[in-house]
Order: structure tokens, then C-alpha cells, then sequence
């Protein structure tokens, strides 16, 4: 419900700076959403709560009970709805709940799905833990080294990928991969984390879902946990629906206002992080410490091309390689930082580094070395600080590399 409908001509980033707004009332109303805390729905008639009621089971986006959400929740719905360019919007409590969901809504025993290694690692525990209990078989696969086609078993519902991967930024041919899956009736995922939505469009280029750890990039101030599943169409929209329900599913309506609000300065951040998270990059291939740069924006990463043909920007994480180096001497380079936190997560307007799991890396076919390997996320800092910070850590930590 907005005041007035936004023209459908404008652009993707002038329609999600004013997507969701309130109505006036009387003339008159305040630029932003407000909070609707509530459990009950009170109605002025029993005919109205049934109404209601109906109206909701035929898949309207009504509430009549709290969990479903009101005002609040309908405008971050309809705000991550557009921007994806999706039929409807699921709004979780985190990113891995979000994955979860769709995960348990399209597979049933029997079924066969198959997952990118360079996934967001927790995925495979919800596999081992949960999927495997109930007999779908999960299979792990290299998106830029396996043939797909020839993996689709009869059985095969969900094609799950990430682009670029965690870690190493491996970006996928998503329309090819989408193509394959789809002509033989297969379900494609992707999570879409690492654009925040803003410069990567999954459900354009050929993907049926697409899902968001707005966690990250969407909160953008390390300040929520939330994630969001964004359909493509009415069909996947009953799947979700009926999974999202029988599991409770619902978000505090002071994080979907937190969600929305940092929606608003998701361009501005992400500009920045990509221009700081460049010069990092550049940084970091100058140093003879340094083998290889993970960033695929950088003519040298091995996915440059395709990052530039699907996406529009990239985002503030960088991973580096060290050379000659041990795991003690990179967790030395890490703990001489001073501006990056140590911590796992991204997204938020700071800095941060982690030293990557080797175990994580092994799972990525894309990786055969043994050196360790950094991440960082680059933050709004001004990067002359951020640069002089890692150049000391680099020296601090110089006689153990
Ligand atoms: C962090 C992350 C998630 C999970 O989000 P949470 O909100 O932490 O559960 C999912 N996918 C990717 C790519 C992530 O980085």
C-alpha cells in the first residue's frame, strides 16, 4: 500500500527508496512505516474475522493473528519483493532459516537436490542434520567443473546454487546452469547475499528463488539477524506459503522496520563498499605476500568476465592468499589488525577479518592450494585507513611469513 503507486518506469533504485511507503491519512501521514507490534488482530465482527480468515487461506497477504504480520512486514515484503523482482517475498529469522525453508518446502523423501560446493557452508550441516533424516539426497557438485546435465537424476527437484560462492567468489554461469536445470522441470535456488539484491538479479537470469542473509547487506549496520526468500511466480509462492506456516514462521516487527530502513541507504552503502573494497584489492596484489586476490571484480579474478556480463557492482568482501605462509603466521597478519574486527559475519558499514577453514576451502573444488587463505570485509572506513592498517599488519607479521 503506498500513497501513491511509484510509476513501474522508474528506476530499480528511485522505486526501492520509496517502496512501501504509508499512505496519507487525512491529508497528511509520516514518510516512514510504522512498527506494528501486535499478537492479536482484534476485528469489529465475527463475519469480518471470518472474512478475513478466507481471504488469508486463498493466499491473499491479509493477517489475522499476529504471526502473519502487519504493515510493517508488508512493506519490507513488497520492498525486497521488487527489488529481486519477485512475486512475493518470505521474511525469516535468518539467512540459514531462509535457506531452511526452502529447502524443507520443495523437498519430500526420495527426492534428489543438488547443491554448489562453495555454498555457504552451514548448508551441508542442515543436509547431515535434518535432510538426510528425512531420505533427500543431497549432492555436492562444481558448477564451473562438473557437467551438469549429466548429474540431474529423474528425481532431482532443486538445483541450489550460490554466485559468487562464499569464500572464494567463484561466479557461476547462472542463465547456462538455470537453462539445464529448468528444461527438465528442475527448481532453481540461489542465494543472492552477496549483492544485497541491489546489483544481482538471480530470478532474471533464469533462477526460480532467490535468497538473501539480510543479515548482511540489507540490515547493513550489524544490527539483525533476518533472512528473506524472494518467488518467482504463484506456484512457488502455495509451496513457500504452506512450509512457512506449518513451521511458524515470523520476524519481530521492529526488525522488519530495521530491515526496511537499512533498504533505504542500500545503494549509497554498497557504491562505497565497492569502491573501498577495490582499492583493498588493489592493494593487496601489490604485496609480494600476497599470491592471488579473490575479488571478481578485478580483471585478474577468473570470473571478471562473467561478473561483468550479470552483475552491476560487487560487493566489500575480499579474500587473499597468503604465499609461503602457516596458519599461525596468517592468524598472526589477522590479530595485528587494528581496525578490522575479528568475528565472523559481513555486511555492516565496518570492517572485518577472518582467517577461512581449511576444511571450508577443501569443499570448493575450485581450490587446491594449501596456504592459508583471508577474508576480509571491507568496510565505510576511509580506505587510505584501512589500507595503512593492513600494510602494518603485513609488517608486524613479516618474520612469522
Ligand atoms: C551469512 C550468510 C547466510 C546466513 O545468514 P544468517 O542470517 O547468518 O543465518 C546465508 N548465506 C550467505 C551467503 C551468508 O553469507
Amino acid at each position: 500500500m503506498t500513497a501513491k503507486a511509484p510509476a513501474a518506469n522508474l528506476r530499480p533504485v528511485t522505486r526501492l527508496l520509496h517502496a512501501g511507503a504509508p499512505p496519507l491519512r487525512d491529508g497528511t501521514g509520516p514518510v516512514n512505516v510504522p512498527v506494528v507490534r501486535t499478537s492479536t488482530v482484534r476485528f469489529e465482527s465475527t463475519a469480518a474475522y471470518v472474512d478475513y480468515h478466507h481471504r488469508r487461506t486463498a493466499g491473499e497477504r491479509v493477517a489475522s493473528y499476529g504471526r502473519h504480520g502487519l504493515d510493517t512486514h508488508r512493506a519490507l515484503e513488497d520492498a525486497v519483493s521488487g527489488l529481486e523482482g519477485g512475486h512475493r517475498a518470505f521474511l525469516t529469522p535468518s539467512g540459514l532459516s531462509a535457506i531452511t525453508l526452502v529447502l524443507l518446502a520443495l523437498l519430500s523423501p526420495g527426492d534428489h537436490a543438488l547443491v554448489a560446493d562453495g555454498v555457504y557452508a552451514p548448508v551441508r550441516r542442515v543436509d547431515s542434520t535434518l535432510l538426510q533424516r528425512l531420505g533427500i539426497t543431497v549432492e555436492y557438485f562444481s558448477p564451473t567443473h562438473d557437467d551438469l546435465a549429466s548429474r540431474l537424476r529423474p528425481n532431482t527437484r532443486l538445483l541450489y546454487l550460490e554466485s559468487p560462492s562464499s569464500l572464494l567468489y567463484e561466479v557461476l554461469d547462472l542463465p547456462a546452469l538455470s537453462a539445464i536445470a529448468r528444461d527438465r522441470g528442475v527448481t532453481v535456488a540461489a542465494d543472492n547475499t552477496w549483492s544485497g539484491g541491489l546489483f544481482y538479479q538471480p530470478l532474471s537470469l533464469g533462477a526460480n528463488i532467490s535468497i538473501q542473509a539480510a543479515t548482511k547487506y540489507i540490515s547493513g549496520h550489524s544490527d539483525l539477524m533476518q533472512g528473506v526468500v524472494v518467488v518467482d511466480g504463484p506456484v512457488l509462492a502455495d509451496k513457500l506459503s504452506t512450509a512457512y506456516e506449518a513451521l511458524g514462521l515470523t520476524i519481530a516487527a521492529d526488525d522488519a522496520y530495521l530491515a526496511l530502513r537499512g533498504l533505504r541507504t542500500l545503494p549509497v552503502r554498497l557504491a562505497q563498499h565497492q569502491r573501498n573494497a577495490t582499492e583493498v584489492a588493489e592493494f593487496l596484489q601489490r604485496q609480494s605476500q600476497v599470491t592471488r586476490v579473490f575479488y571478481p571484480a578485478l580483471p585478474s579474478d577468473p570470473g571478471h568476465a562473467l561478473w561483468k556480463r550479470d552483475f552491476s557492482g560487487a560487493s566489500g568482501l575480499v579474500s587473499f592468499e597468503f604465499r609461503h605462509a602457516t596458519p599461525a603466521s596468517a592468524a598472526a597478519f589477522v590479530d595485528a589488525l587494528t581496525l578490522f574486527g575479528i568475528g565472523a559475519s559481513w555486511g555492516g558499514y565496518e570492517s572485518l577479518a577472518l582467517t577461512a577453514q581449511p576444511e571450508r576451502l577443501r569443499e570448493h573444488r575450485q581450490w587446491s592450494g594449501d596456504a592459508p587463505v583471508v577474508r576480509l570485509h571491507v568496510g565505510l572506513e576511509a580506505p587510505a585507513d584501512l589500507i595503512a592498517d593492513l600494510a602494518q599488519a603485513f609488517a608486524a607479521a613479516a618474520p612469522a611469513l
